[in-house]
């Protein structure tokens, strides 16, 4: 698969009823990052956002499938989708780095992956650090966290220092969802409970994440050692349930080929609005 077939599935979600694009923000080189909004803006908004690690661009496909899926269902609330947080990243992974715009960064990413001109298990930006451990949520505080740029696991020189990192946190803090999903690769686990939250609020999630595991057959993990990623963020700044669902099994080769995402698209479509139902469920209670 290329960038741009890549691209052109995300941008097709537009054309579906009842979905409604939007411009969620643009990379550290200017490629624009791609939302969606289904169903209603009244009532319960959940946030789903995948392909915030590079080489995990079969986790875009995936809510690509779920997009697709949920613009034929009826369903109270609304779900917001950024299908793919880090474009610069999965250029890279996709199409190599001869598209790069400047020759020294060309340099810069080639040095940093050790001369290799295979892309193909680079998790980080086009600055070589991971998003998803960029967020300001115990940053620097995780057990496989690096200080120096790195093809996967660098922190970055501080908290939020990368543009995807800070147009998600910004777009967050304007929809302010009653739950989120991040979508990554894989193991076929649902992380939940970050270490900021309080017993009462891990213990709300604990219950989401069993009940998302008898849709997708997947196993739910309190998060350990694990800092500054998307859904901690979401834990300590939003307070509200967010679960991090790794699909293709651990078996499967890195990145996980494609031929995986039908049956994580099957097991998985009926996820979202699963939560909102919780979510209205809890109102009530
Ligand atoms: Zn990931």
């Amino acid at each position: 698969m290329t960038f741009e077939e890549l691209e052109s599935k995300i941008m097709s979600l537009g054309d579906l009823d009842r979905v409604e694009p939007f411009l969620a923000g643009f990379s550290t080189l200017g490629q624009e990052i791609h939302g969606f909004h289904i169903g209603s803006y009244d009532g319960k908004q959940i946030l789903i956002e995948g392909g915030i690690h590079a080489r995990e661009y079969p986790a875009t496909l995936v809510v690509c499938g779920i997009v697709e899926y949920l613009s034929s269902q009826e369903f109270r609330g609304g779900i917001y989708v950024i299908p793919l947080m880090n474009p610069d990243g999965a250029r890279l992974v996709l199409d190599g780095a001869d598209w790069i715009p400047c020759q020294k960064l060309r340099e810069y990413i080639n040095l940093v992956n050790d001369g290799s001109e295979d892309f193909s298990q680079w998790k980080a930006d086009i600055l070589a650090v991971d998003l998803n451990v960029n967020f300001d949520a115990l940053w620097g505080g995780g057990s496989q966290n690096v200080f120096c740029p790195a093809p996967g696991n660098f922190v970055g020189f501080y908290p939020e220092s990368e543009r995807e990192v800070r147009e998600l946190t910004r777009i967050s803090y304007q929809i302010m969802p009653d739950l989120t999903l991040s979508f990554h690769t894989k193991g076929e686990v649902i992380y939940y409970g970050f270490e900021t939250l309080s017993p009462e609020q891990i213990e709300r999630d604990r219950l989401i994440a069993e009940k998302i595991a008898q849709i997708n057959g997947y196993i739910p993990i309190k998060t350990e050692n694990s800092t500054g990623g998307y859904s901690d963020w979401v834990s300590e700044y939003l307070e509200v349930p967010a679960f991090t669902i790794e699909i293709g099994p651990v078996s499967a080769p890195t990145p996980v080929p494609i031929e995986y995402v039908p049956d994580a698209i099957e097991r998985n479509k009926n996820v979202p609005i699963e939560c909102l139902n919780i979510l209205e469920q809890n109102e009530q209670m």
